[in-house]
């Protein structure tokens, strides 16, 4: 017996390592809330954990890059168009199934109640119109500077403090809130409104499809572009195809390094995130049961539906399948970001699930960048929650509009911590919710964020291993006969 523990030890030590680095991150973090650290003193505990984060984000742009230019290249134009189109059409399908699953929660558990607020919002009008937020993330796709895309962008706009200032209203001697918003340097963003109401004590207004973090989809769409071309310019273009390969090797390299790192970096991450979260037993009884839909409908879309698409597809255990992925779906948990994990997420289906590398090198970039089930799914049931905490009704043409909607937004938000919150504005604004009220939800945020993710990621590997296995023909030249998928090695 002790042999096998030891065995399984060996060869599951890093999994084992980085789960107790879960648990033993959660405990401290518990023990220190207590303690009441000083802001500077939980940047410090924090920074070990912050290490972690940008050691993954640094790996993100050459893995992106070079992962759809060489598997791309090494297709031939019959085999990238079906795999593409598969690919694509894949993705869209599991975001609506997720949309639908979310709906479908929210309906019927209803956690917004028969939620009684003071007063209607009718009269706060969206800030952004859903066509101006779609029209961004189309921008988003074609950035017109490519290194600019690469940078860090700045998001002024996510949070405002509204300017408040009372007035009396003579007539009614009822309190007037007076109401505008400015950005970082003082600039109104909306003139000044009239409301009854008091305002929230902040306001999102922000762009979709930009972030914190780089345009990815811009990136992505760039790459594959690229990548299609060069594999059509043959001789000529293989000297680029053989440098971005040489370049994909060397980050999983890294990677394979950086992996050690992790247990010790999770241990901070998670405890400094538990230091700062808000009082849980705070929390209305109406926004737990909000997040407790949203977790719901991640498990079911998580663990059983997406897991049987794959059995039914491929006829094979998805059980031993997300086993190979469970490191992926640990660090999803513990950065709360798809495109940070994607470089474990490339490792373990290479060398866990065996997964043919030029169907990863497409799939998985493409799928951490527009495919987030569990955000659209979030998104559709947030919606549908802010309309039934403001008492109002949805006709079926509004359901069908958040289904959409929630698709669009999912992909327009890029894989970082949070971003589903912020693309939301397309959801709200397409069916006329007040978009402030994102406020409402933020509370719980951090905590689905990363449960989402970890759906996000488990459905891009999913997928992955279910276009190997339908384009296992394709793949297998002449004379070849290594099947794409092994389940043994
Ligand atoms: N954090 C998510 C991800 O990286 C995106 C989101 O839903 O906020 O996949």
């Amino acid at each position: 017996v002790w042999g096998r523990v030891k065995n399984v030890c060996k060869q599951n030590g890093l999994l084992i390592l980085s789960v107790l680095a879960v648990v033993i991150g959660c405990l401290l973090g518990f023990y220190l809330r207590g303690k009441q650290l000083s802001e500077q003193e939980v940047k410090y505990f924090q920074f070990p954990g912050e290490l972690l984060m940008r050691m993954l984000k640094m790996l993100i742009l050459p893995l992106v890059v070079s992962s759809l230019m060489s598997g791309l290249a090494a297709l031939d134009a019959k085999c990238s168009s079906r795999l593409g189109i598969m690919t694509i059409s894949y993705y869209l399908w599991t975001t609506f199934v997720a949309v639908v699953v979310g709906i479908l929660m929210v309906y019927i558990i209803h956690p917004g109640g028969a939620a009684q607020k003071e007063d209607s919002d009718e009269s706060k009008k969206p800030m952004t119109s859903s066509a101006d937020a779609l029209l961004d993330l189309i921008r988003n796709m074609f950035p017109a500077n490519l290194v600019q895309a690469t940078f860090q962008q700045r998001v002024p706009e996510l949070i405002f403090k509204p300017t408040v200032a009372q007035l009396l209203d003579e007539t009614t001697t009822r309190r007037v809130y007076v109401y505008g918003i400015q950005d970082d340097n003082g600039t109104d963003v909306q003139n000044f409104s009239l409301d009854l109401t008091p305002p929230p004590d902040v306001i999102m207004r922000t762009s979709p499809g930009t972030s914190e973090g780089m345009n990815v989809l811009g990136i992505v769409i760039f790459s594959a572009t690229m990548g299609i071309m060069l594999g059509r310019m043959g001789p000529n273009g293989s000297a680029l195809v053989n440098f971005c390969q040489s370049v994909n090797e060397a980050v999983l390299k890294i990677v394979a390094i950086v992996i050690w790192y992790f247990p010790f970096g999770i241990v901070f991450l998670v405890a400094g995130k538990m230091i700062e979260m808000d009082d849980p037993s705070a929390m209305g009884k109406k926004l737990g049961f909000y997040a407790m839909t949203v977790v719901m409908g991640l498990v079911l879309h998580g663990l059983f539906i997406l897991p049987a698409m794959y059995f039914f597809i491929t006829k094979k255990s998805p059980i031993v399948y997300i086993r190979g992925i469970l490191q992926a779906l640990l660090i999803s948990l513990a950065t709360s970001s798809s495109s940070a994990t994607l470089p474990i997420t490339f490792k373990c289906l290479l060398e866990n699930n065996h997964i043919d590398r030029r169907i990863i090198r497409f799939v998985l970039p493409v799928g951490a960048t527009i495919n987030m089930d569990g955000t659209a799914l979030y998104e559709a049931v947030a919606a549908i929650f802010i309309a039934q905490v403001n008492n109002y009704e949805l006709d079926f043409g509004q359901i069908i509009t958040i289904s959409i909607t929630a698709t669009a937004a999912s992909i327009g938000a890029a894989g970082i911590p949070q971003a589903g919150l912020v693309t939301m504005v397309i959801v709200l604004t397409s069916v006329g919710l007040p978009t402030d009220d994102i406020t409402l939800i933020i509370a719980v945020d951090w905590a689905l964020d990363r449960f989402r993710t970890m759906v996000n990621v488990m459905g891009d590997a999913l997928a992955t291993g279910i276009m190997a296995h339908i384009c296992r023909k394709d793949f297998v030249k002449e004379g070849e006969q290594v099947p794409l998928i092994c389940e043994t090695q």
